[in-house]
């Protein structure tokens, strides 16, 4: 069976995609990583390597209240950013519940993967 590999736009995990898995996409569906939890819409899904994805956002679990929210590339540009004491770079959300601060910390070495949330 042929396999379509993907990679992440986010943390550059291989996503497989069988076909058995793309006959039961459309487009408009969403397929979410399970490496990093981005969450991707299928925006083509033709025959062979005709496939696209536009990233939606990535799927956090606040760690105040527990609630899940989408942080997206626009939030991303929006949010301001502070450097920690040992180099690394977070980007600062707030939560749509509770409005808490969050910390997202990127790994430069991966380049813009999104790493874990302190
Ligand atoms: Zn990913
Ligand atoms: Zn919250």
């Amino acid at each position: 069976m042929a396999t379509l590999e993907i990679d992440c736009p986010v943390c550059a995990e291989v996503l497989e995609l069988t076909d058995a898995d793309r006959a039961e996409l459309a487009v408009g569906d969403v397929i979410v990583c399970d490496s990093c939890n981005a969450e991707m819409e299928v925006t083509r899904n033709g025959p062979g390597e005709d496939f696209e994805l536009e990233l939606l956002g990535i799927l956090t679990v606040c760690p105040n209240c527990g609630e899940e929210f989408d942080v997206t590339d626009d939030m991303l540009a929006a949010a301001p950013t502070i450097e920690n004491a040992d180099g690394t770079i977070a980007s600062v959300v707030s939560c749509p519940h509770c409005r808490a601060q969050i910390e997202l910390e990127f790994e430069e070495e991966a380049g813009d993967s999104l790493d874990n949330i302190t």
